[in-house]
């Protein structure tokens, strides 16, 4: 039996525990650093295949680490499972009009249920597999919360957590599949305080300092600032503390939250650096006291160039999903749910993807039927963050794509949430499942392969992981 056909048969024997997983996790659609339920399910699955568990790691309740061991125990293979949902994004499974589940606000617009139980599957497949071939490793699964909130891969890589880990494969559900070589930005977000005199604004202004002087002619010099930033680089704001609701008060304390991306961890800091002289500069001019916190942190994400092709190699071994008719009829009938404008992006977005004018019979079967080629050499940035980032600066890690949704489908939409319970969804972990344990059952064989990963990262982090976040930052359980 082909190393593929045994994976696959081991998948099939665990395909219908995996799809309730996803579909009990979507039901109960936790928000950021409140998956217990979520976590407890994805344990009692993992506990029951033998994996002995450690919870609570890095001081989040709701993270974990599963390990198991097989024969020698060496290499280390981890994989990364995600299961937090979104809020406001509450819809009811398949069903093709806006349409909530009665008494809930959050749901898996991003599908990390179906995340989460596919990679529990890839695990459950690895560790069967070098069981039943007498191979070695020991499968580690990291329960990392909180993805759509401020992140936990960033405090779990600072405790340590990824050192030893060989190699790391994950994915995320698409619209399409494809090991990808576009990566994610660095993102950093600090609050900026400012602290003045209060006075009264008509009888003694003179006594008075601005502290909501200081935070507007921040923004105004960061505004500045953006003419002389690489183009790919983000600064947004947000006040949360705009100084009180009276005008004939001068205010005394103001707060701005900043938020900045760049597509290299060492850019954004960079730029972060230059954003707090800003607010230094505001503070003399006015005469206002400044201090800064950072609240969250995440490195870039780019696929390591040695696993890319490995992981490619196995997607190309098992291709797309098997869709169905009705899989078809159903995503085609969710295309009728977008307004022109969103339509018009569609069509610009799949020609431009699939590289041809006449899209017309793709919009008839709207889901990926093929594989898209891995380019690592694509050096583009998508201007959203993952946590994933920093354990890519820790340990060999490489992501797939996989459709779970119809061609088009935005991110975080309501339409997403509803396809990441369909069979859609459920085809599309599965085979997620099966190409990630046949990626690191190929890798596991090839110790010089992981040494070239490993160098790759060395490169990469100069040597030593060094965490974006200050020490200072805790995981920001129920305050985010
Ligand atoms: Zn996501």
């Amino acid at each position: 039996m082909s190393d593929k056909d045994l994976i696959s048969q081991i998948v099939e024997e665990n395909k219908d525990e995996i799809t309730k997983l996803a579909r009990d996790i979507w039901d109960f659609a936790e928000l950021a650093y409140n998956e217990y339920r979520s976590k407890d399910a994805i344990m009692r699955v993992l506990r029951h295949k033998g994996f002995r568990i450690e919870e609570g790691i890095a001081d989040i309740p709701t993270a974990f680490l599963a390990t198991c061991s097989v024969g020698s125990g060496k290499p280390n293979i981890g994989f990364l499972a995600e299961y937090d949902a979104l809020d406001g994004l509450s819809q009811k499974a398949c069903e093709v009009f806006e349409t909530k589940v009665e008494g809930q606000n959050a749901g898996h617009g991003c599908g990390h249920n179906l995340l989460g139980a596919g990679t529990v599957l890839a695990a459950i497949a690895v560790k069967e597999f070098l069981e039943r071939k007498q191979e070695n490793g020991t499968v580690m699964v990291f329960g990392t919360p909180a993805e759509e909130g401020a992140g936990s891969k960033q405090f779990i890589a600072r405790a340590g957590y990824f050192n030893g880990v060989d190699f790391i494969y994950t994915w995320h559900p698409s619209t399409y599949n494809e090991v990808s070589g576009v990566g994610n930005v660095a993102i950093m977000g600090a609050n900026f305080h400012f602290s003045g005199i209060a006075s009264h604004a008509g009888s003694t202004p003179e006594l008075g300092r601005s502290a909501l002087d200081a935070v507007e002619l921040m923004n105004v010099g960061c505004n500045y600032l953006r003419e002389h930033m690489i183009d790919q680089a983000r600064i947004h704001y947000a006040y949360s503390n705009a100084g009180g609701t009276a005008p004939n008060v001068v205010p005394a304390h103001a707060t701005i939250k900043y938020e900045v991306r760049a597509p290299k961890v060492s850019q954004m800091q960079e730029l972060f650096a230059r954003i707090v002289n800003v607010a230094k500069g505001a503070a003399l001019m006015t005469d206002a006291k400044m201090e800064y916190e950072i609240t969250m942190a995440f490195s870039d994400y780019v696929a390591n160039r040695t696993l890319g092709p490995v992981l490619e190699e196995a997607l190309k071994e098992y291709g797309a999903p098997e869709w169905s008719a009705e899989d078809y009829n159903l995503a085609s009938s969710f295309l009728s749910t977008y307004n022109k404008t969103t339509m018009t992006n569609i069509r610009d977005e799949l020609k431009m993807k699939f590289s041809m004018d006449n899209i017309s019979s793709l919009l008839e079967k709207p889901l990926h039927s093929d594989v898209f080629s891995y380019n690592p050499y694509e050096n583009k940035y998508e201007s959203a963050s993952t946590d994933v980032g920093d354990v890519s600066y820790v340990a060999p890690t490489a992501n797939l794509y996989m459709a779970t949704a119809g061609l088009g489908t935005p991110k975080h939409s309501w339409q997403n949430t509803a396809f990441s319970a369909s069979d859609i969804g459920f085809r599309a972990m599965i085979r997620a499942g099966e190409i990630l344990a046949l990626a690191s059952i190929k890798t596991a064989r090839m110790p010089e392969l992981i040494k070239d990963a490993k160098e790759e990262v060395k490169e990469k982090n100069g040597g030593k992981y060094i965490c974006p976040l200050p020490e200072y930052v805790n995981p920001p359980i129920n305050r985010y």
